[in-house]
């Protein structure tokens, strides 16, 4: 699964928007900080950072003593056939199992199934009934005919009606919902929604639609038959084996599965999908159909959303040496998705965010989730975690797959800066959550393993063993894994053994302290020099707390720049404190600690502003470039002003990114040719991101200008990331000319766009600017945190309007309590008392004018100011029945 998640940082920024407080510029601003909040804790910026470091480690201890084992098996499924229909104005699924199973090890009468919330009609075996009992609604405990052993298959059938509506739900991070069926506009009421059905299963929520052992370590062959009305498309894992209409005008489409896997990976959809056809072809010659199902107004860009994944099987299919395993691989997307994507065997799920135009593909496309469902199909699907704790065999796999791809396709710079990124999410993940074991056994809840250790942390280990083992002895070693377990579950002592059957080294140490442990190392260098003897002495401390985080055990490398050129040097630190010595010729130029940029450590190398100048210009990674601009920048030098001005050319547009706003620290004598140069990234560097960064560097231009450059971007730039950065720079500079642009920009209506005109309108739109917000709300097209800056702006916006437009909000906040998102949902009260809040003021005033008015004896005036008066009571009072008792809080 692919968490889409609205990070902690988005969150603090929602927290300093303040909604509530009465202080309009307070509450309209609103920027989207994700990238830079991640941005500051990217690297050692100084020891301070460092010493921070050292307290969220220090202070995060938990002892528990739970453990969470593997489901115990006491039946094996070997086969679930479905027979399913749908009651789309009960949002109900009307199904027939037949499970054919046999008893694991001991012999039995007994099977007990999950099947949560049903209303069950029968259980049958050959035909004739069979007791059961249902009475918790979450396990059907059936009596078999007789006492089987565990070499006789039995078959057993059930009909039940799936009631997922009636459920209470939970979830987690990744999964906000385990209703396992969803019924989306069922009854075609919202305009533009096209109805379907959808399913769920990660973690046990498929046992609502269809009874099984709903574990992981549970595997079962599929057969599933859809009936629904012909103009549906549908849906599941495995081939299409038939599809026949029905004398009633319904149609039965068979969806068949002879491989194994897990019931949480089976799923169905229906809906009017368009199906845009691709093929991969195997190694054999034969040809396997890969299918895009989107709506109709999507048909045209499917391929431009999907079409690398061809190229994605056959490169995954190379590096592990196992061709892809199943039958066909389809992907689809869906509407009001409860995560970012799921693996379902063949059958993958993506929420409506990878729906994107061919300009909207300019900036950023989700190459990186196709991948790590992708690569679930060797990790997750074909060998499965046999129990939650064991997870990271699942995501640690699909977060790495993201390198693997990056790295082929975009290359090595793009690869690590993802990776940068993930290690980021997993001390951000333990600052706020906690720290606990990569393999947990001791979680809580099985979703909270859906979390920045089984997934960022997990692939950030896979990388440092693959940098410590080598590429061949990595991927023969993921090979023997997947050979050996193939359609079989594992635990994280079969990877372990894996590899250390293809090394032939003993791993203990390093699963240990990294699957087995939790935290990170956080490790100081010294430099000491001798010039009489040449030779640089390294002092490396690990400074984490070690009574509850190991003392690590870390092979690296040291690269060594002197007047030979560089050179690596293998160290091993396995002490607290530790000192290596090293010869060096002429002068000492650098000493690179991690050359490789592989470990997930926090570090702090205390080493002269040269060195970091020299390693910039001679350093080939992107963390140990970043780390060298960040470090000699604090320093004010000819020196470190031409490295920033260099960097801004730099080949790999972040670190251009980041020069162009370290470039404020550092400008002097290249002050004029600094700023030409981002006037010139502002307008043509081929990322951007970085086309963002210059101009959000250029507002502090002189007015006149700073708004011809925006404008003219605005006008000529094809990004919407860069239109909407020049409209709101414009909107800073000159508020009155961004409003006209703005309007301008109303006709390409396109959602990106659309939030920034809103912010715009918030502050500066007049009446006619109504029009726009009752369109984008009565559309809905916003989603999530798109949908809640854009509730914000129109809250700011309608305070400033006369009565009458504000009595229409009453009408528009209405639909929205009902059909906003969730994102907007949990701050939708509080804005709207905000609104109220004005009023009340408004009221206030006006009473003060009417005391004055029936002073002065112009009572008429005063009689119309209490109708206005008696009008914002009114709406007061109808706004409060919006408004829920309780303050959500975070
Ligand atoms: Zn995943």
């Amino acid at each position: 699964m692919k968490k889409y998640l609205i990070g902690l940082s988005i969150f603090s920024v929602l927290l300093s928007c303040k909604v509530g407080k009465s202080d309009s510029d307070e509450i309209s601003v609103v920027e989207f900080t994700e990238d830079s909040a991640a941005y500051d804790e990217y690297i050692d910026e100084s020891y301070d950072d460092f010493e921070g470091d050292l307290v969220g480690l220090e202070d995060e201890v938990t002892v528990r003593g739970i453990y969470n084992p593997s489901r115990t098996l006491i039946t094996d499924l070997i086969h679930t056939k479905l027979e399913i229909n749908f009651n789309w104005e009960k949002s109900q699924l009307n199904g027939k199992a037949t499970i054919t199973a046999k008893q694991h090890f001991h012999a039995s009468d007994s099977l007990i199934l999950d099947a949560k919330g049903m209303e069950i009609k029968k259980v049958e075996m050959g035909g004739k009934s069979v007791s059961y009992s249902y009475n918790d609604s979450l396990k059907l405990r059936i009596k078999l005919d007789k006492k089987y052993n565990r070499d006789e298959k039995f078959i057993v059938s059930i009909e039940y009606v799936a009631k997922p509506e009636e459920r209470q739900t939970s979830g987690s991070a990744a999964i906000t919902s385990d209703k396992g069926l969803y019924f989306i506009n069922p009854k075609n009421e919202k305009n533009g929604n096209m109805p379907q059905i959808w399913t769920q299963g990660e973690t046990e929520a498929n046992s609502v639609w269809f009874p099984t052992i709903d574990a992981p370590n549970s595997k079962s062959t599929q057969e599933m038959y859809i009936t629904v009305q012909d103009k549906y498309a549908t849906l599941s894992n495995g081939k299409l084996v038939s599809s026949k209409k029905n004398a009633d005008g319904t149609r039965t489409d068979c969806w068949k599965q002879d491989l194994p896997h897990a019931p949480y990976l089976f799923m169905m959809a229906v809906g009017e999908f368009k199906v845009v056809k691709d093929t991969y072809t195997r190694p054999d010659g034969s040809k396997m159909e890969v299918n895009y199902y989107v709506e109709p107004e999507y048909e045209q860009n499917a391929k431009a959303i999907f079409g690398e994944t061809p190229a994605m099987i056959k490169f995954f299919s190379q590096k592990l040496g196992v061709e892809y395993p199943w039958d066909k691989y389809s992907q689809i997307v869906v509407r009001d998705y409860v995560s970012g994507a799921m693996e379902n065997t063949g059958a993958v799920i993506f929420g409506e965010y990878v729906y994107k135009n061919d300009r909207e593909l300019l900036d950023g496309n989700d190459q990186s989730t196709i991948a790590h469902e992708l690569f679930h199909h060797w990790f997750g699907d074909l060998v499965t975690c046999e129990s939650w704790a064991n997870l990271p065999l699942n995501e640690s796999f699909a977060n790495y797959s993201q390198y693997l791809w990056d790295e082929y396709r975009f290359g090595l710079d793009e690869a690590d800066y993802q990776a940068e990124q993930e290690a980021n999410g997993y001390y951000e993940s333990g600052m706020y959550q906690g720290y606990h074991n990569l393999i947990w056994y001791a979680h809580n809840d099985k979703e909270e393993m859906f979390d920045g250790h089984s997934y960022n942390k997990g692939g950030r280990i896979l990388h440092m063993l693959r940098n410590y083992l080598g590429d061949e002895a990595f991927f023969k070693g993921l090979n023997n894994y997947l050979v050996t377990n193939k359609f079989k579950t594992a635990e994280v002592h079969n990877l372990r053994m894996a590899f250390e059957e293809v090394s032939g080294e003993d791993l203990n140490w390093f699963f240990d302290q990294w699957f087995l442990g939790k935290g990170h190392p956080i490790i100081h260098t010294t430099q000491t020099v001798n010039k009489e003897n040449n030779t640089v002495t390294v002092g490396i401390k690990q400074r984490q707390k070690t009574d509850d985080f190991p003392i690590y055990k870390i092979p690296t490398n040291v690269a060594i720049w002197d007047a030979n050129g560089k050179r690596i040097e293998k160290i091993t630190i396995d002490s607290i404190e530790q000192s290596f010595t090293f010869s060096f010729s002429g002068e000492l130029k650098n000493v690179l600690f991690d050359a490789d940029q592989v470990l997930l450590a926090k570090y702090y190398e205390d080493k002269p502003a040269n060195q970091f100048i020299h390693q910039y210009y001679n350093s080939n990674r992107y963390r140990s470039k970043m780390t060298a601009m960040k470090r000699a920048s604090k320093m004010k030098s000819d020196a470190s002003e031409k490295m920033v001005f260099d960097a801004m050319n730099d080949t790999f547009w972040d670190i251009r990114l980041n020069a162009i706003s370290l470039f404020e620290n550092v400008k002097n004598k290249l002050a004029d040719q600094g700023l030409n140069r981002i006037k010139d990234m502002a307008s043509n560097d081929t990322k951007p991101q970085v086309r963002e960064a210059a101009i959000n560097y250029l507002k502090t231009l002189p007015v006149s200008e700073a708004t011809a450059l925006f404008k003219k971007i605005i006008e000529i730039d094809k990004s919407y990331l860069v239109i909407s950065s020049a409209l709101q720079a414009l909107m800073e500079v000159n508020p009155d000319d961004a409003v006209i642009v703005a309007r301008n920009l109303e006709k390409d209506n396109n959602k990106n766009i659309n939030v920034v005109l809103a912010e715009v309108y918030g502050q500066k739109g007049e009446a006619e600017e109504n029009k726009f917000f009752e369109k984008q709300i009565n559309e809905g097209k916003l989603k999530g945190y798109d949908e809640l800056r854009m509730v914000i702006a129109y809250a700011v916006y309608i305070m400033r309007m006369d009565i009458d437009l504000q009595e229409k909000s009453h009408a528009i906040f209405t639909l929205l309590n009902e059909k906003g998102g969730s994102s907007l949902k949990m701050y939708l009260s509080r804005i709207i008392e905000y609104n109220m809040n004005t009023y009340r003021e408004k009221v206030n005033e006006l009473e003060l004018e009417i005391a004055q008015l029936e002073e002065a004896k112009a009572f008429g005036q005063a009689d119309d100011k209490k109708r206005i008066k008696q009008r914002y009571e009114d709406l007061i009072n109808n706004l409060s029945t919006l408004v829920s008792p309780v303050e959500s809080g975070f």
